[in-house]
Parts: C-alpha cells; structure tokens; sequence
C-alpha cells in the first residue's frame, strides 16, 4: 500500500488547540515559574568548591535513596577530583541496584506522524523542511508496523507524534486503540507509552482513557532565553505551557509523567539542575516525582539550522560529562526511572549502564513508516535525527545478558494499579523490586522461548538460574506462585504477572 503524503503546511480551517492561559495560571498563579534561571546559576557558581567530605557526604544521602536539594546536586555537579568522580560513578551504580535490581526495561519507540507546525531548530521535522516527506500513518499501516515490533518480541512501545491538528488527541486515541487491538499470534503489546505535544486538561483525560502507561514530554531547555531562541515560532514557543504539561497531566489523572532535557542546547549543569527543580516541583504538588527522566544529547538532524549553527559547538556534551551527568540524575533522584535511548552509539550505551540506567530501546528506527517498510537504517530523509545504536533486540539482550543483567518486558506495574506515589514509595521501600524481579524474569521466559537464537538462549538460562535462586532465598512466600507461573509460561500459557 503506497503511504499517502500530505502538505504539511495546509493547516487550512482545521481545529487547532489552543493554548488554554489558565491551565498555565492556575499552576502559576500569574508569578513567574518555579525555573528560576538566576537562581540556578548562582548556586552552580557558588557550590564551585565543594570540599571531599561534603561530596562525600551528599553520595550517602544518595546511598540513603533520598533526593537531593539543588545545593547538594550543584556541589555534585562541581566537582573536579577524579577519585571523587570514580566514587560518584561507583554509587550511582549501587543506588540502581538497590531500588532496580540488576534489569533494564526494554521497548520501541513507534512515530506515527511527522506533521508539524513547530520550528525547533534541531528537528528534522520542524516545518520549515520542506524535504521531508509529510505523512501519519493509517489504521492498515499502524497494524503493519505494530505486528513488525510485535515479531522482534517488544511488548511495550512508545508513540510519538509531530505537534500538528492531524496529529491531535483524536488521531492519538484512535491510533493507540489500533495498536492494543493489533495481535501477532498470541503476541499484543501490552504497554504504550506517550510522547506527543503539551496538552490541555481536557484532552489529556481522553488520552487517560485509551489506558496509556506513562505520559512524556521533555522541556528541551530548561533555560528561558535559549528556550526562545530554539524554538523561534509556532505553540512550542511557549515555555510555560510545556513546563506545566505534566501538572496537567496529573489533574487530569495520569499519574506516571516523564520528564527530559534535549542535552546540547544549553550548559548541562543547569539543565541538570532544571531536571531536578522539575522533580521536586511534581512532589511537592503532587506527591510524587517523574516516574522517568531523559537526557537525549542533540543528534545529528537533516536540513537544521543547529546542525550547522557554531553558536552550539560550546554548548556540546562530551561523552565523559555525558557520563558524568547521567551519574549525577542518578544521584540527584534516587527513586526514578532513567531511559537510555539508541541516540547514543552503542560502546557510550555500555558505558553508562552502569552509572543507573533502568530502561533502553532495541530495534529502534524513528522514521514513519520504518519497522514495515523497505528501509535503509540510516537514510536520514526520513527519521527525525540519526541514531547511534542500530542493534537489533536480539543483540542487546544477549549484550545485557552477558554482563550479568535481565532485560525485563514487564508491564504489570500499571495493570495492577501500582502506579504514581503507589510504586514511586514501593521501590524507594525496596518493596516493588521483588515484585518487579519476579515479573522480569516471566517475561524474560516467554521472550527467550519465543524469539531467542541459540546463543542469546544459553546465555540468558544461565541469567534466569541466578535469578531464580535469589527469588527462592529471599522471597519464600512468594515464590510457590512465582514457579507455578513460570512453568505455566513454559508450557506455552503467556501473560501472567503478579
Ligand atoms: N513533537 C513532540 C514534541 O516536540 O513535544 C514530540 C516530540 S519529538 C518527536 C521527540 C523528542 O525528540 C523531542 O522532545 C526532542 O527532545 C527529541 N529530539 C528532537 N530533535 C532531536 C535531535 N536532533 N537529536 C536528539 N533528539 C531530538
Ligand atoms: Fe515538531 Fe516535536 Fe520536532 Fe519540534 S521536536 S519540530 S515540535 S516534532
């Protein structure tokens, strides 16, 4: 079926969401934001020397799973010692592993439309290429590519669309009652995520209803001036309707949110420290922080005016303070969820795994269209940014496996109701991770009967024989329900959870 273009810039008469002042004011109270720029950048200037004992000091109070104030996270972020570094990196990996255990979840993410009326000078779908080629996906499409995801073995995805009126809660409902109805043999993905534009009140609760799991926006900048200057026109260019899209989504009862900051725009200090304004700002209005953050590093992107802007260059995150920043979020918010995307190649994946990863992508393409259409990897025309990490599923399981982690397709979480504040103070008690560990390692089984080629097979019994012993050490009580499951799933039952 050939896919259908469209213009892009034909809005025409078509409903446009407006922006709704008081769904800003009401959080605002017509004062300024809680992103106090100057703020920020005093305490980053005045924590610049941090003695060792006080560093030190700040890393157990990590060690304790309890978040960081912003004077604590700027000393973190100051420090120029590499033993201190080493000690950082060392207890971001030890904070992971006391509330995640040892698993990575695992998913795709799934674009659905690249229409956009937005002009983010890093976007390869901003509205002004006029290279790109405009198209949503239809209901047969979405079917075509969700049974492609459903064929690797994901269980959960995240969809993503362009900011644009055919792109609209509307489209967003109906695409995602498609993609839950779409079943591949006994396979359906049983969790989708969200990242789309800022919503109004009203029109997140329809999105509340398709039973999505987690609801993602990332702010980009968290710095007001460069926020303006990235986003030059268009709805986006309102900060303060971004800023507040997760507040609106917890009124209108979505309570797991996911926060992000497009690294590279601005100093990565400050937007580290934006991140953790962000987090505590969601508590203390809500009593719960984001059940993830991001930190994306700006890629590559066709016919940008960043990409060729040497305005940037300074602004570019090394590998090395990529690492370091990852390990100071990790730091700085114990309790969350950290997403490692396929933007970075896969030797930095690695690398930073370790410093409190607990989510990556596999398989991933990020053009419209891309899972079930002929395509080739990197052909930029038609993905929104080029990715670093092209390894399929099948590879990164077997890589996590042989470093002695399980990947995890568990979606139980939302499906029995532990979500928001409910599993946020479940894995800062340590409590869910048994759940979680349990429910790993059914969904582990299922994939490596399904989908596994011999080698990935070997390596990943030798994972579940570890995991079994400590289930049967440590949780007694629930471990005659977890064998009986597990040997259910053996025999060919699929899906259960606890
Ligand atoms: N259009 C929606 C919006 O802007 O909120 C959905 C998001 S966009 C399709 C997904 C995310 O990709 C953006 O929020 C941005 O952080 C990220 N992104 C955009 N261009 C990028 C680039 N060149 N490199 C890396 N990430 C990029
Ligand atoms: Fe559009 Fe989102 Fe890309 Fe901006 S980041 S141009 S809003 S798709």
């Amino acid at each position: 079926m050939n896919a259908q273009l469209i213009n892009n810039s034909r809005v025409g008469d078509l409903p446009f969401d407006e922006i709704k002042e008081g769904e800003i004011t009401q959080f605002t109270g017509n004062k300024k934001d809680f992103i106090n720029d100057d703020e920020i950048q005093s305490l980053i200037k005045k924590s610049w020397n941090a003695d060792t004992q006080e560093v030190r000091d700040i890393i157990q109070k990590s060690l304790s799973i309890k978040r960081l104030e912003p004077e604590e996270t700027a000393a973190l972020l100051n420090v120029k010692d590499n033993n201190l570094w080493e000690e950082m990196f060392y207890a971001a990996g030890e904070i992971k592993k006391r509330v995640y255990d040892n698993r990575i979840v695992t998913f795709a993410p799934l674009y659905l439309s690249n229409l956009c009326t937005n002009s983010c000078v890093y976007c390869s779908f901003r509205k002004e290429n006029a290279q790109e080629k405009r198209r949503r996906l239809t209901g047969y499409e979405i079917r075509k590519e969700t049974e492609a995801i459903l064929s690797v073995g994901h269980k959960r995805i995240i969809v993503v669309y362009g900011d644009h009126p055919l792109s609209n809660i509307d489209y967003i409902a109906d695409t995602i009652k498609t993609i839950y109805d779409t079943k591949a043999g006994t396979s359906r993905i049983r969790r989708i995520n969200v990242n789309s534009a800022p919503m109004s009140v009203d029109d997140l609760k329809i999105l509340k209803q398709t039973g999505i799991g987690t609801y993602q926006v990332f702010q980009e900048t968290y710095h007001h001036r460069t926020y303006r200057e990235v986003h030059p026109s268009g709805k986006k260019s309102n900060y303060q309707w971004r800023l507040y899209a997760l507040h609106r989504a917890m009124e209108a009862g979505i309570d797991d949110v996911a926060i992000g900051a497009l690294f590279g725009l601005y100093d990565w200090k400050f937007e580290v420290m934006g991140l953790l304004y962000h987090a505590i700002e969601l508590e203390r209005n809500f009593g719960v922080g984001p059940h993830t953050i991001s930190f994306p590093r700006v890629k590559s992107a066709a016919n940008t005016p960043l990409g060729e802007n040497p305005a940037y260059n300074d602004k570019r995150v090394s590998d090395e303070d990529f690492k370091k920043l990852v390990a100071v979020i990790r730091l700085s918010v114990p309790y969350t969820g950290m997403i490692l995307t396929a933007r970075e190649p896969a030797r930095l994946r690695k690398e930073a795994l370790s410093l409190g990863i607990t989510q990556m992508d596999a398989s991933t393409r990020i053009g419209i269209g891309s899972y079930s259409e002929n395509y080739n990897k990197q052909e930029m025309k038609r993905q929104q940014f080029l990715i670093g990490d092209t390894r399929s599923l099948e590879e990164l399981i077997g890589e996590l496996a042989g470093a002695g982690y399980i990947t995890s397709f568990c979606t139980a979480g939302y499906r029995c109701g532990r979500t928001g504040k409910c599993i946020m103070d479940m894995l800062s008690g340590g409590k869910e991770r048994w759940f979680c560990k349990i429910n790993a390692v059914l969904t582990y089984r299922e994939w490596l009967d399904d989908f596994a080629g011999n080698e990935t097979k070997m390596l990943g019994e030798k994972v579940i024989k570890k995991e079994i012993s400590e289930i049967k050490e440590s949780v007694p009580a629930l471990y005659p329900k977890f064998i009986e499951y597990f040997e259910r799933i053996k025999n060919g039952e699929r899906d259960l959870f606890i």
